[in-house]
């Protein structure tokens, strides 16, 4: 492992307690395009993990407000070899000091697939890995919460699991925004909101 060990003194602040449940619903997240840059490669190295401006600054805050929060990744690169699951146990080990760092203490859960193919039940969209945190963490019900996500494939896991889906126009959204003018997709551009990026949608979440 080759993650930076880096002391933060967080005083008594109760949401680095393990047992702390944040009171408001959760957050679900990608991660690829939506936390960090997704550059249309795998990102399984510690350097090539690039957040998106004010990105860790929108997690922090919607934990500070009071969310659950939990990432949820296909990491398809896993089956295909081309990368192992130390390799991403070690960049998010990276992004959560990076989430330290920006002033987040803790978050949820992270969940991630070793394929993105379509009948993995726990790739999206389908919801196997939603499922899954609702099981092993019975406070989270993303039927009351958002899903955040970047691609078609995770508006549509947002939408069987029922949690809001949200689109952002970083990594892939911009394009996902034109696919959602297809007719095929109009049920989901009906539920869907629509920000720039995280932090737009962070700001706007405080302020309903
Ligand atoms: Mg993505």
């Amino acid at each position: 492992m080759t993650q930076n060990n880096i002391f933060i003194d967080w005083g008594d602040n109760p949401l680095q307690d393990p047992n702390y449940i944040a009171p408001k619903c959760v957050i679900g997240l990608d991660r690829d395009g939506v936390i960090n840059r997704d550059l249309g490669t795998y990102c399984y190295k510690v350097e090539d993990f690039d957040p998106i401006p004010g990105s860790l600054e929108a997690v922090k805050k919607l934990r500070l407000m009071g969310h659950k929060i939990a990432i949820i990744t296909n990491q398809g690169g896993i089956e295909k070899k081309l990368f192992t699951i130390e390799d991403v146990d070690t960049v998010h080990a990276h992004m959560l000091d990076l989430l330290g760092k920006a002033g987040c203490p803790s978050i949820d859960a992270i969940y991630y697939s070793a394929s993105s193919r379509k009948e993995d039940p726990f790739a999206k969209p389908n919801t196997g890995m939603f499922k899954r945190c609702e099981t092993e963490r019975p406070y989270i019900k993303f039927s009351q919460g958002y899903y955040v996500g970047d691609k078609i494939t995770d508006l549509k896991a947002a939408m069987k699991i029922g949690a809001k889906p949200v689109l952002v126009r970083t990594g892939y959204g911009k394009e996902t925004e034109e696919l959602l003018k297809r007719f095929t997709y109009k049920e989901i551009k009906k539920r869907t909101i629509v920000f720039d990026t995280l932090l737009d949608f962070a700001d706007w979440l405080e302020n309903n």
